[in-house]
């Protein structure tokens, strides 16, 4: 085993290495960029050392910075996490060329897997399913449309170079294919420098199965299956292991291709084989095809923990310290059930913009392992991935998972940025879901439905409006304080209420025109006589109200209001943090609204902002390659009357 190795990355993954390290009696070192100085996996490392800004090309993704950081340090292994330099081959060359280990396959692994054409044509002669398609070098537009009639129609088309979902158009007619070829090739060419593509048969109904594996760098193994079908926008948002309805027969012949896959490149440590498996009959074992392998440890690894007891990133260190692999397939078994969730600092309502803040308030629900980079008082800063934990929970059957899962999300509680938790409570509680009937299209068949559930119930804003009055406060007796009025309104940022107090323990609160009348006793509380499930709590950034439908008030800041009013009609501001990917308009140049003002670029995706009247453009406080906070003023047009 090793005796000290460095960990190239952060958040919650850094974090999550260390542990498995420190268990195991591995010495640690972090490294970290300017905005994480003081970030927990700093914290929880035996050393740190500074590798740069920010930004991630500056630190992060600086091979050179992190392996000088290695040697400097005296660590004999450096482990990639996910994202970043993880997948990266000539980081693992020049990591083995300064005499260090990479705690990862080899690089010609991860080349062979690296480009989606190559790794299916790989597959195929591997005797692995691949989906039906076109996978050739022959670019032409009038080949690959000849390629996408033959497949028959609906047809996805995928950039070789693909990840996140980019350069990815799904045709379903044949006059469409043309213009959805040149939008593809031209998103694959910005993104990723690379605009051939791929055609491929769409499944419908389609669900996303994948398979753990691990090698030594002959042999392999698999750790069974993980359903990653509840997506949104392709991004994973619940994983679970096992999948709902596999049979044994049909995860023997998965967990075979998946060997034979891993086996076939020589592969070493752990990685994942992505399938789409057509769900529309029903899961059979000739219904599965090969879609891509990630060659690292993968975000929803620990549900595959959960089930089977292994420690995947022991198994890591083990392996590449030179350890044979700690088991045989037949000593592997599948205990009861797991869930993750995806914790994410975002603004569901406004569309799932990521967001940031400071976390005045952070706890997490002691029935469930919680995978976290933050603390409570830290900031998810516009810088990187703003998830701020991942929730796991296991049952001894799926529906005891399910509904742990449930609890331990109303039991967490964050204050100081919005998230998504309300959405994912309103996921746990989803019929569909619920009965194991998942597929890639269910979030998106019932959006609607499910952000519509996650807002804030009327009993919450109440119960919030109670706590901004100071009135749950146990030390203020009965709500009842001498200089108080019994009536009064009580203004916060984005809103107000009327108060009246009715006597020791009840209240009226009277919101939108609505009057609700609240009772309560210690920390039990009722509203229109039913009893809340809610708790209130106060923190230096407001009042929050946790438990399902959870919202957070922030007391009034007169300045701030002034500000807003003066500047509000001509300005346009940043909605979330991003990069400034272009700008538009010039100062002096008249817009009419609508009009494209610039393109801010967040979380993998693109928003066009646009002007909200017309006018003529004042001045332009923002340039093609700025970070942004949310809220940063970008374009000022003129006065109306000016
Ligand atoms: P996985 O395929 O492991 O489930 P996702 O598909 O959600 O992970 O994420 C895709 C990619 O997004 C990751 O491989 C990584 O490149 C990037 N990513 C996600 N979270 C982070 C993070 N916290 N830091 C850096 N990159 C990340
Ligand atoms: P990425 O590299 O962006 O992760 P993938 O090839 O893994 O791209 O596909 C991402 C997601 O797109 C899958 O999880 C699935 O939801 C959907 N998808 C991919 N291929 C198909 C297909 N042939 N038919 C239907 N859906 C697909
Ligand atoms: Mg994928």
């Amino acid at each position: 085993m090793f005796q000290k190795i460095l960990i190239a990355n952060r958040g919650e993954i850094a974090c999550r290495v260390i542990d498995t390290a420190r268990r195991l009696g591995v010495r640690t070192v972090a490294v970290f960029s300017d905005a994480d100085r003081a970030a927990r996996h700093v914290a929880l490392a035996d050393e740190a050392v500074h590798i740069g800004g920010p930004a991630p090309k500056d630190s992060y993704l600086r091979g050179d910075a992190i392996i000088r950081a290695a040697l400097d340090t005296g660590a004999q292994a450096i482990h990639p996490g996910y994202g970043f330099l993880s997948e990266n081959p000539d980081f693992v060359e020049a990591v083995t060329a300064a005499g260090l280990v990479f705690i990862g396959p080899s690089a010609s692994a991860i080349r062979a897997m690296g480009l989606k054409d190559a790794a299916k044509a790989l597959m195929s002669q591997a005797g692995v399913p691949v989906v039906p398609g076109y996978h050739g070098e022959n670019q032409d537009p009038a080949h690959l449309e000849e390629q996408a009639g033959r497949i028959g129609y609906p047809v996805l088309i995928k950039a070789v170079a693909g990840g996140g979902g980019k350069g990815m158009r799904l045709v379903e007619r044949p006059q469409d294919f043309a213009s959805a070829l040149q939008s593809a090739q031209g998103e694959a060419a910005t993104a990723f420098g690379n605009p051939a593509v791929l055609i491929e048969k769409y499944i419908q109904r389609p669900r996303h199965i994948e398979v753990q594996v691990f090698g030594d760098g002959t042999r392999a193994v698999h750790l069974f299956e993980r359903d990653c079908s509840l997506q949104r926008r392709h991004q994973k948002v619940i994983e679970e292991a096992p999948a709902p309805g596999m049979t044994p027969e049909m995860r023997q012949a998965m967990g075979n291709a998946a060997v034979r896959a891993a086996e076939a490149i020589g592969y070493a440590g752990a990685g994942t084989i992505e399938f789409i498996v057509d769900a529309s009959g029903g899961l059979r074992p000739d219904g599965f095809w090969f879609m891509e392998m990630n060659t690292r440890l993968q975000v929803e690894h620990p549900v595959t923990e959960a089930i089977t007891g292994v420690d995947l990133v022991e198994w890591q260190l083990r392996v590449a310290s030179g350890e044979p692999l700690p088991a045989r397939q037949e000593d592997l078994t599948i205990h009861g059930h797991a869930f993750e969730a995806r914790l994410y600092a975002e603004d569901v309502p406004a569309g799932f913009l990521p967001a940031t803040g400071r976390l005045a308030h952070l706890r997490f629900a002691d029935t469930a392992r919680n995978e976290t980079g933050v603390r409570q008082g830290d900031t998810i800063s516009p810088w990187y991935d703003p998830m701020i934990a991942k929730v796991i929970t296991w049952g001894k059957t799926r529906a005891m998972a399910l509904g742990k899962l449930e609890a331990a999300l109303v039991d967490t509680e964050v204050a100081g940025t919005v998230t998504n938790i309300d959405f994912l409570i309103a996921l746990t509680r989803h019929g569909g879901f619920r009965a194991g009937q998942v597929d890639t299209g269910l979030i998106a068949r019932d959006l609607d439905a499910l952000v519509a559930a996650s807002e804030p119930q009327p009993a919450a804003r109440a119960l919030a409006v109670i706590g901004l009055a100071g009135l749950a406060d146990p030390s203020v007796k009965g709500g009842m304080t001498l200089w108080q009025p019994l009536r009064r309104t009580i203004a916060w940022q984005g809103g107000q209420a009327v108060l009246e107090v009715l006597g020791p323990g009840a209240a009226c609160v009277t919101l939108d025109g609505q009057p609700l009348d609240v009772r309560w006793q210690g920390d039990r509380w009722w509203v229109d006589g039913a009893l809340s499930r809610h708790r209130i709590t106060a923190h230096d950034g407001g009042v929050s109200v946790f438990g399902a439908g959870s919202l957070h008030l922030a007391p009034l800041d007169p300045l701030d209001r002034q500000a807003d009013a003066g500047a509000g009609a001509a300005l346009t501001l940043s909605p979330m943090p991003g990069l400034v990917k272009s700008v538009h308009v010039a100062a002096g140049q008249a817009v009419k609204a609508g009009d494209r003002l610039a393109v801010l670029e967040a979380m993998k995706m693109e928003h066009g902002l646009t002007a909200a009247r017309d006018g003529v453009v004042a001045e332009v406080l923002a340039a093609a390659g700025q970070q942004v906070e949310a809220g940063a003023p970008l374009i000022r047009l003129e006065e109306e009357d000016a």
